[in-house]
């Protein structure tokens, strides 16, 4: 039998959108952009695309959303988060906004725009620490990215950054999260794997 398509939601409110549905299109996922509460039912999944955390926080009070979105991630939803996307889903962040609000669901300490103007934005690579993504490094866009300065015994590092080792994909359960943004180039590994964690088949009893 034919598996269904997941469908997953992207958070529209802010970032880069349009980015994340074309390439989750070529994975054969259908997307769906999340503005209001409503337009959460019925997701298989849910992606935090990158733009300014302090922004979406503010964004999704205002929308509402921010107390729908965490009950779902809290109730299995799977979750995508990439770069600020990640800093929202962070159980700790150095150098936020003291009025920036996180949902504070994946175990490590973040530190936005940890790279600093130095490294203020840059093409790298993300080494694989799992044969799930294989052994070729991801190439990895990191914009004013944040750094995993501490990952807790509850999550998993997937991948480290070529050049500082520092952890840039991280997992705990149903929750991945990137510190660069894998929708800016062409390689689908964490697309691919981001569709198995939200496939239907595999939200039963959700
Ligand atoms: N520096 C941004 C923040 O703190 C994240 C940048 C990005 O998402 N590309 O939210």
């Amino acid at each position: 039998m034919e598996e269904p398509a997941a469908t997953v939601g992207v958070l529209a409110l802010q970032g880069d959108v349009r980015e994340h549905e074309v390439a989750f299109g070529e994975v054969g996922v259908r997307t769906r952009r999340v503005l209001r509460p409503a337009d959460l039912d019925g997701l298989d999944g849910l992606v935090l695309p990158g733009g300014e955390s302090t922004t979406l926080s503010m964004l999704l009070e205002s929308s509402g959303l921010f107390e729908p979105v965490e009950k779902a991630i809290v109730g299995g939803m799977p979750v995508f988060g990439t770069c600020a996307g990640l800093i929202l889903l962070a159980g700790r962040v150095e150098d936020g906004r003291p009025d920036q609000r996180s949902f504070g669901v994946l175990d490590c300490t973040v530190r936005r725009n940890g790279y600093g103007p130095q490294r203020f934005s840059f093409e790298g690579r993300a080494a694989p620490a799992t044969d799930e993504l294989g052994t070729e490094p991801v190439p990895a866009v990191f914009i004013r990215a944040p750094v995993v300065v501490e990952v807790g015994p509850g999550a998993e590092v997937l991948a480290t950054e070529d050049g500082d080792g520092s952890p840039v994909l991280v997992r705990q359960g149903h929750i991945l999260a990137a510190t660069f943004h894998p929708e800016l180039t062409a390689d689908r590994r964490l697309q691919q794997m981001f569709a198995a964690m939200a496939r239907p088949a595999a939200c039963h009893g959700r």
